[in-house]
């Protein structure tokens, strides 16, 4: 068969992948997506993000039922249909990636459904369900992404050890889950399996879950996690893990002391690795770490010049909307445009129960690089809006800039963080003052005043909650 021709071709059809796609074939470039999967939106629409959100959901759900007796109301214990569960959830999969498929199909994007791999610099062979086809193009963006990272001590090749994959396929409500790493996806997907009705424990190797965000803005988290968990166990390590039976017998070791326990399943959330393999990069000109992260510049150009790679593969943090950014840039690149990955603010958003966001300068990394940052905080205990859904734990800071009054960088740790961050990637964005958050008419009664709030606390006159004035 004859190889088939086009300016672009991109590998991997998620977030990043199928963004990068679209975006060429809207500048007009000829483009083919190509994807291994028969779904089109990778691990974030299929196996990731969307899924553990519905999930999420749903659990919210138990959750506002179970607390809304103290406000007088009084909901029976939930009755949970796990098939039907996960058919609702399957169902915002199908539709989602049904719409890629359909957005790619309108713009002219042709998708070829195979597993790539480059045989030199300028052709990428795919393995289709038909056989193998050659692609040639001017221009290549890899954007294959990561999967779950499995120790090999881990790997029992048992069903009942999960990873993220696994575990929100919901094969059932497991008594007893063992969670390893209280990262994003065990502190989502273990609130998750504990509203659902799992005793969960929850074992991290560091000091603190969740040890990238403020300690301030994690406290919240902890004592969510306290109360929901069965356990939460701090500075533990997993020995070895066998199967017993129907159940997992794991040796963990927690200051010195070690215990040895049955779980009826463990989900291993203990990081990503970057799918590297089988993809022929060694007959090209590409470079990579050893962990298997393909160099980058910030033009998102590999060390072979006609080759980009975007997303979890290119490193650095592994997030969807990371992944789209750089898949833009790429495609501008190629284009010939001035378009570069620098001052880009990517949000972070933990989608526990609250959920915790952050972007720019943590207080933490002020801390840590000496850069002078003065913290200005609103606490929700002082919103209305928080207090009248009931849920006044949360906080708002800005990490602001003493000299120049720019906002630096903004947490948020309460139910909607992740909305309301966008608001502050956009001030850090646009090189917004506090003073230009202090002076924009937020809507009341809302939890985006929060943000103005801090911003006004930073003068001295917030009008919810009393600061000390500022020296002048
Ligand atoms: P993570 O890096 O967020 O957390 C892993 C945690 O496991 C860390 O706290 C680490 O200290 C701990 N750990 C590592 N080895 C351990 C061991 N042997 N025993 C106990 N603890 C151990 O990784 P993750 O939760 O697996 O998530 C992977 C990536 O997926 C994240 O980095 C994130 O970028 C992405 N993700 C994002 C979201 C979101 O945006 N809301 C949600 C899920 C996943």
């Amino acid at each position: 068969m004859d190889p088939i021709k086009t300016e672009i071709v991109v590998v991997g059809a998620g977030p990043g992948g199928y963004a990068a796609a679209f975006y060429a074939a809207d500048l007009g470039k000829k483009v083919i997506l190509v994807e291994r999967d028969k779904r089109l939106g990778g691990v974030c629409l299929n196996q990731g993000c969307i899924p553990s959100k519905a999930l999420l959901h749903a659990a919210h759900t138990i959750t506002s039922a179970r607390e809304s007796e103290r406000r007088g109301i009084l909901f029976a214990a939930p009755s949970i249909d796990v098939a039907k569960l996960r058919t609702w959830k399957e169902s915002i999969l199908t539709r989602l990636a049904g719409g890629i498929a359909q957005l790619a199909k309108m713009r002219g994007v042709q998708v070829m459904q195979g597993r790539g791999y480059f045989e030199d610099s300028r052709t990428l062979r795919v393995e289709t369900g038909q056989g193998q086809q050659f692609v040639k193009y001017d221009h290549a963006i890899i954007a294959v992404g990561s999967k779950a990272a499995m120790p090999r001590d881990f790997d029992l090749g048992n069903p009942r050890v999960m990873t993220s994959t696994e575990a929100l396929e919901v094969e059932d409500i497991p008594d007893n889950l063992l969670v390893i790493g209280g990262g994003y996806i065990g502190m989502e997907l273990g609130t998750v399996y504990a509203t659902l009705g799992s005793k969960v424990v929850l074992l991290e190797a560091l000091d603190s879950i969740l040890a990238g965000a403020d300690p301030d803005l994690a406290r919240p988290i902890i004592a969510y996690a306290e109360k929901a968990f069965k356990e939460v166990r701090l500075k533990s390590r997993v020995g070895r893990m066998s199967t017993s039976g129907k159940q997992i017998k794991v040796q963990s070791e927690t200051d010195g002391q070690n215990k040895e326990e049955l779980y009826d399943r463990v989900l291993v959330a203990v990081g990503r690795a970057p799918n590297a393999e089988d993809l022929g990069l060694e007959n090209t000109r590409v470079s990579f770490d050893e962990k298997g992260f393909i160099h980058v510049n910030e033009k998102q150009q590999t060390t072979d010049p006609a080759i980009y790679a975007i997303g979890d593969i290119a490193g650095g943090v592994l997030l969807a909307h990371k992944a789209a950014k750089e898949g833009r840039i790429a495609v501008e690149v190629i284009v010939g445009e001035q378009s570069a990955f620098v001052d880009v603010t990517i949000p972070a958003v933990v989608f526990t129960d609250p959920e915790v966001a952050w972007c720019g300068l943590t207080e933490a990394e002020a801390k840590a690089k000496g850069i002078a940052a003065q913290v200005s905080k609103f606490p929700w205990a002082a919103s209305g809006r928080a207090l009248s859904f009931d849920r006044p734990e949360g906080l708002t800071k800005l990490i602001i800039d003493p000299d120049s009054e720019r906002i630096l960088g903004v947490g948020i740790v309460g139910q909607g963080a992740g909305e309301l961050i966008a608001e502050g990637v956009l001030a850090i964005e646009m090189g917004a003052t506090a003073k230009d958050l202090a002076l924009a008419v937020h809507p009341h009664p809302t939890l985006s005043e929060t943000l103005m709030e801090a911003a006004e606390a930073f003068y001295g006159h917030a009008t919810h909650t009393m600061v000390r004035r500022r020296l002048e």
